[in-house]
């Protein structure tokens, strides 16, 4: 795809749109079925999207999110089966923080006990309201009570009842040895706020003027930490959100011109993606909205069926055949 870069005034509209939010977090799982009981059974998300890692279609891509897989509340994981355990540490988006309505971790609590998954309160958050966890895979995750999530459609066919049901992703942390770099990536490049200082934390809003989800960054400064190693149990990367592919390339082009490494628009079948690093190391990428999950099935089939694009559709019953059972048990 090739746009014409605007003129002086209009790249000034451009920055209007900047990137607004996380579009959706992915990381490394092993065993599909587990990660997939866990996001739906213990979460109680909806898978909204059932495909494969394009550049490696023998792998799953799960996607789990809101009814409509709404940019702001998408997980997405890449499971291999035989992925070995990965580290959580600097250079990584180290918690991925879920919204659920005020008044819910009670709830929430009980529920996660009869799952037998272990729960903690981490008491440095000061005023929040947080549950922490871990997945199967030891991806650690947070529940936060908030009322961030006006701007979502919770899944109301799923494990959880619709009153405690995730919202969508209010945070991601980010543990750096260095924070200097990443504080020009995020402030100087992404024109991201910074809006608190606490001790070795600094939290950052992408989006000042809305208080929806997926406003909060969180980068922890820990110098002595040892690097995350990328493997199961670890995010990848982080995306944030654009409207269209215009403002996507309006972005790479400013990112380009600073400097930064970026790659080509590659085409995602339900949005498009770029992809470059922060100086921490941290994989981040900007999304667009649309075309969204429904482009390919149905609202109301979402996830139940094996989804291919375009490109992949002729080995089709090839790629299947590799692929591992995905049944899940309610
Ligand atoms: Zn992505």
């Amino acid at each position: 795809m090739v746009c014409s870069r605007g003129d002086s005034e209009e790249k000034g509209d451009d920055m209007d749109v900047r990137p607004s939010g996380i579009h959706h977090v992915t990381a490394i799982a092993s065993n599909p079925r587990a990660n997939a009981e866990f996001y739906l059974n213990a979460l109680g998300m909806r898978l909204v999207k059932r495909t494969v890692n394009f550049d490696s279609p023998d792998v799953y891509h799960l996607y789990y999110g809101d009814r409509a897989g709404n940019p702001g509340t998408i997980m997405t994981f890449f499971p291999w089966p035989d992925a070995p355990r990965g580290r959580i540490g600097a250079g990584q988006v180290t918690t991925t923080t879920f919204s659920v309505p005020e008044g819910s971790l009670g709830w929430w609590a009980e529920h996660l006990a009869a799952l037998d998954i272990p729960i903690t309160r981490p008491e440095e958050r000061g005023q929040e309201d947080v549950l922490s966890l871990r997945d199967p895979d030891g991806l650690l995750i947070e529940l936060a009570a908030s009322t961030d999530h006006h701007d979502t459609d919770p899944w109301d066919g799923g494990a959880v009842p619709p009153e405690h049901a995730v919202r969508g992703i209010r945070a991601v942390t980010l543990t750096e040895q260095e924070v200097e770099g990443t504080v020009e990536m995020l402030n100087g490049h992404l024109g991201f706020q910074l809006t608190e200082e606490a001790p070795g934390r600094l939290r950052f809003r992408t989006d000042t003027t809305s208080d929806g989800v997926g406003t909060i960054v969180d980068v922890l400064a820990v110098p002595d930490s040892r690097r995350g190693l990328v493997a199961a149990g670890t995010v990848h990367h982080v995306a944030w959100r654009v409207p269209d592919i215009q403002a996507q390339e309006n972005w790479r082009q400013t990112l380009v011109e600073a400097g930064v490494e970026v790659t080509e628009i590659r085409d995602r079948n339900y949005f498009t993606s770029i992809y470059f690093r922060e100086p921490g190391g941290v994989l981040l990428e900007i999304a667009t909205d649309g075309p969204g999950f429904d482009h390919d099935e149905p609202l109301l089939e979402l996830g139940q069926a094996l989804k291919l694009p375009p490109w992949l559709e002729p080995r089709r019953e090839q790629i299947a055949a590799h692929l591992p059972e995905l049944e899940v048990k309610r």
